[in-house]
């Protein structure tokens, strides 16, 4: 049978016990509340939603929604829930809160398979069990991260300072240029967006008024923000002066627009994010700006007109692992097939990530206490896309990472309406799922 533990009653432990226990192990869910609530944590239920009580999209076109189809056929206990709580929104799935937690605290309590446990885990080597599963969220508590430190070496991030990602073939490509900055590079690593000084100015000037996102009480000490060593948003930096961003990462030395044959007067760079190039960070501009300022601003560089944000940038406070160097797509540790991962902690961003997370741990630890093979869910599925993202080792400036089209690998042939090519890779995705889940 095996006896897994899972630690964290988040979104991820509820599904990774609840996988556990319905493919036959004893499961151990071990929660520090109601005797220890991180800063964001309030009730004393199971799976808290700590903000927003949406879901997002609910279109099976959509990528959020492409993920909740797979969560169904996986028999997710989050959705299970968030369906039976639904209050209208528009076309997102949005819950009441209390009615969530409290359904998927009934569900998980009355499981014959799941033993509850109320206590903090302080270090991972006190943790029982065949294979046991660390999902204890953005807010591990303070002990337990330090342990885990420990465990994995350095590869432990407190916060999340992430740049916008785009979609490359929603970059111009007539008013951007491929090079490396002194043409280090012959076939050019980089996508460079270069703005004239006209553009520039304007850009800047709705930078530096554009609105932020509000940080929480938690994340502030003295009226600062925590987290911004070493990490600056490109509109902090561009607030201290006109030109500041110009000679930072929007520096244009090294480099010739082959259009004028001369140096741009700023340049943005695009780097490619995942192996096949589909998606493209913007280099340096981790920010804080809400997202819809972040689609207004960022348009205003010419070659990003109509970029399609796959990722906005975020910052806040987010502990979460080097997962591309620790874990592989069945969110087991490399170098400890019993010890897994699972949540937000593993770098996956969003309540229904966590979830989806939750169900591969869960399903994987009961297998390797069972000494099988692992359950890897192909990459054309959101879920299986989302994991091997997390673990794909050639992702080295990692930052979480919510579902979107781009980390699923292309359609054969090319489908110029968005729309449809969406609609096309949901059909695939949900047709593979099923095949797939015949061998399980
Ligand atoms: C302030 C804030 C706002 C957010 N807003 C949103 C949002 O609007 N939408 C969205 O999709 N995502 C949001 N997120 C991300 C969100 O946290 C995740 O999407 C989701 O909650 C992660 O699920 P999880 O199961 O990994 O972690 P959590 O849901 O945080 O669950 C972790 C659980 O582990 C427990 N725990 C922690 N340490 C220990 C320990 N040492 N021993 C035992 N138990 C422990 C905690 O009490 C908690 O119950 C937000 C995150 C933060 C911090």
């Amino acid at each position: 049978m095996g006896h897994i533990s899972v630690v964290g009653a988040g979104l991820a432990g509820c599904e990774a016990a609840w996988a556990a226990a319905n493919a036959g192990a004893h499961v151990t869910l071990i929660e520090m509340k109601p005797h220890k609530y991180t800063a964001a944590h309030h009730s004393p239920g199971f799976a808290e939603l700590v903000c927003s009580n949406s879901f997002k999209a609910k279109r099976p076109d959509s990528a959020a929604g492409l993920l909740k189809q797979e969560l169904k056929l996986m028999g997710s206990v989050c959705m299970q829930a968030a369906l039976s709580c639904e209050v209208a929104a528009g076309g997102a799935l949005a819950v009441d809160r209390e009615l969530f937690s409290k359904t998927v605290t009934q569900l998980i309590k009355s499981h014959k398979h799941i033993k509850i446990e109320h206590r903090e885990i302080t270090d991972i080597g006190n943790v029982q069990g065949d294979a046991i599963i660390i999902a204890t969220g953005p807010l591990t508590s303070e002990p337990l991260a330090n342990s885990l430190k420990k465990l994995l070496g350095k590869s432990l991030s407190f916060y999340d300072a992430a740049a916008p990602i785009v979609a490359a073939d929603s970059v111009d490509s007539e008013l951007s240029f491929c090079a490396s900055r002194y043409g280090k590079n012959k076939d050019g690593d980089y996508v460079n967006c270069p703005m004239d000084k006209q553009q520039y100015e304007a850009f800047y000037q709705a930078l530096i008024t554009a609105e932020t996102v509000p940080l929480h009480e938690f994340e502030v000490e003295d009226g600062l923000p925590q987290f911004y060593e070493g990490c600056m948003p490109i509109e902090a930096l561009a607030k201290r002066g006109k030109d500041a961003i110009r000679f930072g990462p929007m520096k244009p030395v090294g480099l010739t627009d082959p259009r004028t044959g001369h140096r741009p007067w700023a340049v943005l760079q695009l780097r490619r994010e995942n192996a096949e190039g589909t998606m493209l960070n913007l280099v340096g501009f981790q920010t804080n700006l809400k997202f819809g300022e972040q689609k207004r601003v960022f348009r205003m560089i010419p070659a990003l007109h109509k970029a399609e944000f796959l990722r906005y940038g975020v910052m806040h406070r987010n502990t979460f692992i080097d997962s591309p160097r620790l874990l592989n797509s069945s969110f087991a540790l490399k170098n400890n097939p019993r010890i897994f991962f699972a949540g937000q902690i593993t770098g996956v961003e969003g309540y229904m990530e966590s979830a989806s997370s939750g169900i591969i741990a869960g399903i994987n630890a009961v297998r390797a206490a069972r000494q099988k093979e692992p359950f890897i869910l192909p990459r054309q599925t959101m879920m299986g896309a989302l994991a091997a993202y997390i673990s794909d080792d050639s992702v080295k400036d990692f930052q979480p990472m919510g579902a979107n089209f781009g980390i699923i690998p292309p359609l054969e042939q090319q489908v110029r309406d968005k729309k449809e090519r969406h609609a096309m890779l949901s059909h695939r995705a949900i047709n593979i799922l099923k095949q797939k889940l015949v061998q399980l």
